[in-house]
């Protein structure tokens, strides 16, 4: 049996058709369904639906032989383990550090709210600069208007939000989307399945039909 962990949400919504492009159909609609793990048109192949932050973790410890998640969840696990073979190129938006429109030049030490803890510190001591770093689980965008940080670093897609909220795209920090990752003792022992798992999915990436190999 092998084991896929997939990033439930705005993840799952667009990796389940290019599953089944590639020949791997979910046995049920993961949003209408209670289970967490779902059977597939494979009977070798089961579907785990995680948390996105848990998905590394999952493939890491061998507890799932492959996963899918956001290339911003692996920069922030920052683990071994892992290959990351394939972008799928879904689920695509920007890392970016967003202020407030009109802002009063930075500090020598920036507050940054953020729920990209490990990135965020990475980037700016890249800059030289050691912010301090506020963690936050959502609602980024508010931290400046309420006067809890001078920046935040998140994802944007369209910008919308932050521009509902004053804010403005200062630097992009990373181009994220969502990214096949396989265990690394997986692809030793099980080369040859999980190899043609890869292959299947990345044909189906790729806008090819995966077909019935
Ligand atoms: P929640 O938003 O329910 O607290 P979450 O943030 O873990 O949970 P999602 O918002 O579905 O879950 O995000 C999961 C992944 O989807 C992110 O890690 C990222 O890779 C991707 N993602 C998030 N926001 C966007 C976006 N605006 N556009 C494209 N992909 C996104
Ligand atoms: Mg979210």
């Amino acid at each position: 049996m092998l084991t896929v962990a997939l990033s439930k949400g705005r993840i799952c919504d667009e990796a389940t058709p290019l599953l089944a492009r590639a020949g791997i159909v979910l046995g049920e609609d993961p949003a209408g369904s209670r289970r967490l793990c779902i059977a597939t048109s494979l009977e070798d192949v089961r579907i785990l639906v995680l948390r996105a932050q848990d998905v590394p973790t999952f493939v890491e410890h061998g507890a799932a032989d492959l996963g899918i998640t956001g290339k911003d969840v692996l920069l922030e696990h920052c683990g071994a383990g892992l290959y990351e073979p394939l972008d799928l190129g879904i689920a695509r938006c920007r890392l970016v550090l967003a202020a407030v429109a009109d802002a009063k030049p930075a500090r020598p030490r920036p507050r940054v709210a953020t729920k990209y803890v490990e990135t965020t510190r990475r980037f700016f001591s890249g800059k030289g600069i050691q912010a301090e770093i506020i963690r936050l689980y959502g609602s980024m965008e508010i931290a400046p208007a309420a006067g809890l940080a001078d920046c935040i670093v998140d994802l944007v897609e369209t910008g919308a939000t932050l521009a509902a909220n004053g804010l403005v795209v200062r630097e992009e920090i990373a181009a994220i989307s969502a990214r096949l990752i396989v265990n690394k003792a997986a692809m030793k022992l099980s080369h040859r399945r999980v190899s043609s798992l890869v292959e299947r999915i990345g044909r189906a990436a790729a806008g090819e039909e995966g077909g019935c190999t």
